[in-house]
């Protein structure tokens, strides 16, 4: 898989006696998980990963050398069984994805770090993340730190249909790979549909409010997209990832130097 992570930030690039010489107090460690799932006709299966690995390479350029942050290799298999019936999307199940996740976590705690970031760029897991995030805290002691997506970035000029429903192969994500990999975006393939309306609300939504329904893409879009990439540019992708991964960044620092507060 192509990667933006920095050699110098890859975990995986160094040797156990260099991890050994880490100071494991400080040490933060970013468990990248995605998805490897449809994206429409325009897009690739491994749209989430890709994303995922931009935006946090660039937000490791951005932080100071000393440092000691480092990327772990990303979960790149997610929860995604709500994209099944299109070819191509590889699921696991909420238990194997939980699993492999705390297993990580075991071993992170055993090799005596302490800081873990789980940073997660797929709708799908996102509750799940919640969950092991802090069964990981319970069970471990690990101080563990969620980060989702692109951290809060505005995204200035998309639209406010897009912004409330572009959830997926929509123009923020399309611009990001125009940006990043242009090569793998179909131009010529875009299609839309759209979950919801934001000028006909409906009192049942399909996700974030107090009262939602459970919701499957091929149910909505035959053509896999939820949201409209028609546009979505590669400027917009790069000024995107720009702002996108200095808010990564920004997070990653206060994570970095969090102390939690102790009751009096
Ligand atoms: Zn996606």
């Amino acid at each position: 898989m192509k990667t933006w992570i920095p050699d110098s930030r890859n975990f995986a690039y160094l040797s156990w006696k260099q991890v050994d010489q880490l100071p494991r107090e400080q040490t933060l460690l970013v468990l990248p998980t995605a998805a490897i799932e449809q994206h429409g006709h325009h897009l690739p299966l491994a749209t989430d990963t890709l994303i995922n690995n931009l935006l946090l390479g660039k937000a490791l350029e951005r932080l100071p050398t000393e440092l000691p942050i480092f990327a772990l290799p990303p979960v790149c298999y997610g929860k995604s069984n709500e994209h099944i019936g299109f070819p191509g999307t590889l699921s696991v199940s909420a238990q194997t994805f939980l699993a492999v996740v705390r297993d990580l976590g075991a071993s992170i705690a055993a090799s005596g770090f302490k800081k873990l970031v789980l940073y997660n760029t797929h709708g799908g897991n996102t509750s799940l993340v919640d969950v092991i995030a802090r069964d990981l805290r319970a069970e471990f002691g690990l101080r563990t730190f969620t980060l989702f997506g692109s951290a809060g970035a505005a995204f200035e000029g998309v639209s406010p249909q897009e912004r409330a429903y572009g959830f997926h192969a929509g123009e923020v994500e399309t611009a990001f790979l125009l940006h990043g990999v242009p090569e793998l975006v179909h131009r010529s393939e875009f299609t839309s549909n759209y979950i919801a309306r934001v000028d006909a609300p409906e009192l049942l939504k399909p996700e974030g409010s107090s009262a939602n329904f459970a919701w499957l893409t091929k149910d909505i879009a035959p053509s896999g997209v939820l949201g409209n990439p028609a546009p979505a540019t590669a400027e917009n992708g790069e000024k995107w990832a720009n702002e996108a991964s200095a808010r990564v960044a920004d997070a990653l620092l206060a994570m970095f130097h969090f102390e939690p507060h102790h009751g009096a």
